[in-house]
């Protein structure tokens, strides 16, 4: 048995899942003719109260579009030093959208109202790029998975409206936010002119991310996503599984974050462990004594089934999701417990 703890993307299609997918009705969405990509995007759309919703094959994409649907080339995007759109999508801001990106340098992958303030100061200078656009992270990735203080978004949302900005969130995570935070979709619909959500990382769908906006948006982004290759035909076998995954793949998302706790406490009272970041989801970071070193910890993991991602500076990263079954808990804890150097 591998227990594969690299990601929450690892997951595959459950029995219930797959039936759907197989007893789903299908059409050509090049010509809007899917009836199941039709429904999911109407509920997400309804579920965020949002106008519109747009599925795509990624998330890069769907933030990828975002960007270029709120730049123009020369602008820059305002984001903090660990996100996603700025770390992991290859570039894409610069390559689709000829943006630049204003890191902000926060914590855990999260900055404050004073921060953007600074950060959006002195923009009328002719020297300096056009800010157009400021994306955050719900939950963060490279943060450890945590969640923002919404009252925080709130006051971001108020700086950037005041600046002509527009607000986009990276939410591949949000469902882990707002089960860990008791927070509903629509808080967020209202606050954000798009927001990107993931299918496929704790929801448990082979594939799928979903774009949220006004109707002017989508139809936008339809076009951004045609270009960039993403418009898909008969993917509503793909859209039953986001469907499946949205009905009954949430609320279950306290189990992952307990399980991270678990783990947590295990890691907080071992001596080979010197530093654990605070786990607020499904997300847990720390590092390992120096004379263990974090690439030799993962190997002597690895030779017992047990797969972890190394996160850079020596950090160690474990993400608990659907497939993460309570045997395969039990046994993390006794090697994590039992771990010899
Ligand atoms: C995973 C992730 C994405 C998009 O990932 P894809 O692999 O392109 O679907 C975007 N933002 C964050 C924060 C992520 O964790």
């Amino acid at each position: 048995m591998i227990i594969d703890l690299i990601s929450d993307t690892v997951t595959r299609p459950s029995k219930g899942m797959l039936a759907a997918m197989m007893q789903a009705k299908v059409g050509d969405d090049v010509f809007k003719m899917d009836p199941t990509v039709n429904e999911l995007q109407e509920k997400a759309a309804t579920m965020f109260g949002m106008e519109a919703a747009l599925f795509f094959p990624s998330g890069t994409m769907a933030n990828q579009t975002a960007i270029k649907l709120h730049t123009q080339p020369g602008d820059k995007l305002i984001c903090d030093k660990y996100a996603h759109v700025y770390n992991y999508e290859g570039g894409g801001a610069a390559f689709n959208s000829g943006v630049t990106c204003k890191l902000i340098d926060g914590n855990r992958g999260m900055f404050t109202a004073k921060q953007l303030e600074e950060a959006v100061a002195g923009r009328a200078d002719i020297h300096v790029p056009y800010s157009s656009l400021v994306c955050v992270e719900n939950t963060t990735n490279k943060g450890g998975g945590a969640c923002w203080d919404f009252t925080e978004l709130e006051k971001l949302q108020k700086i950037a409206q005041n600046n002509n900005l527009a607000f986009h969130l990276d939410g591949a995570r949000l469902f882990n936010a707002l089960v860990a935070k008791n927070e509903t979709p629509q808080q967020y619909g209202q606050l954000f002119d798009t927001i990107s959500i993931c299918l496929s990382k704790g929801l448990g769908a082979p594939i799928g991310s979903i774009l949220l906006g006004t109707e002017e948006h989508i139809a936008k982004a339809l076009r951004v996503r045609k270009l960039l290759g993403g418009a898909m035909r008969q993917g509503g076998f793909l859209a039953a599984a986001g469907i499946y995954a949205l009905n009954n793949h949430v609320v279950r998302l306290s189990e992952d974050h307990k399980r991270a706790q678990e783990i947590g406490k295990v890691l907080a009272s071992v001596s080979y462990v010197t530093k654990l970041e605070v786990i607020e989801t499904n997300i847990v970071i720390f590092y390992v004594d120096e004379k263990i070193g974090a690439t030799n910890f993962i190997e002597k993991m690895k030779c017992k089934n047990i797969l972890l991602t190394p996160m850079g500076e020596g950090r160690i990263r474990i993400v608990t999701h659907l497939d993460y079954t309570s045997e395969m808990h039990e046994i993390l804890l006794q090697e994590l417990m039992n771990f010899k150097h």
